[in-house]
């Protein structure tokens, strides 16, 4: 670990995700559905120097613990990310990312004429690719720019 110090303070108990890809810290708490109405504290740092990012965002969510199936979600815009879970202080768990098989109720499909765009309660679901997503209602695939994808909450 030759990356410089976390910039910001030590939490008491919650989620700290690192080596998130620079400049995508606000789309992780998008996926996340994180947007500070529920009171807690959130601190974001942004292109913050990394050797082995170039440049890499942190996020820090307190009092919350966030579920592996929700972090992994994470794999498909900051696939570098690693995850710390933090009780009184101190690191008790470490993980990294995985790529899921299939995302539901994330990414909002392009294609207007989807069922899952439609005034339908049926969620999006996709399956993930290796280089992207397919629509596993209307089989349209998102390859670039994922983030501009992600369902407001
Ligand atoms: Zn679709």
């Amino acid at each position: 670990m030759t990356d410089r110090k976390l910039r910001v303070s030590k939490i008491e108990n919650g989620t700290v995700i690192d080596h998130i890809t620079g400049g995508q810290a606000l789309n992780v708490l998008a996926i996340l559905g994180i947007d500070g109405t529920e009171g807690e504290t959130v601190s974001v740092v942004m292109n913050v120097p990394s050797d082995q990012l170039g440049h890499k965002d942190i996020v820090k969510v307190e009092g919350r613990e966030l579920s592996e199936e929700e972090l992994d979600v994470l794999s498909l815009i900051a696939p570098a990310a690693s995850i710390n879970i933090v009780r009184d202080f101190d690191v008790v768990e470490k993980k990294h990312v995985n790529h899921p098989d299939r995302v539901v109720g994330v990414l909002q499909c392009p294609n207007h004429n989807c069922i899952t765009t439609e005034d339908e309660p049926v969620e999006s679901a996709f399956t993930v690719l290796d280089d992207g997503v397919r629509c596993e209602y209307c089989d349209t695939i998102i390859r670039e720019d994922l983030p501009a994808h992600i369902l407001a909450n």
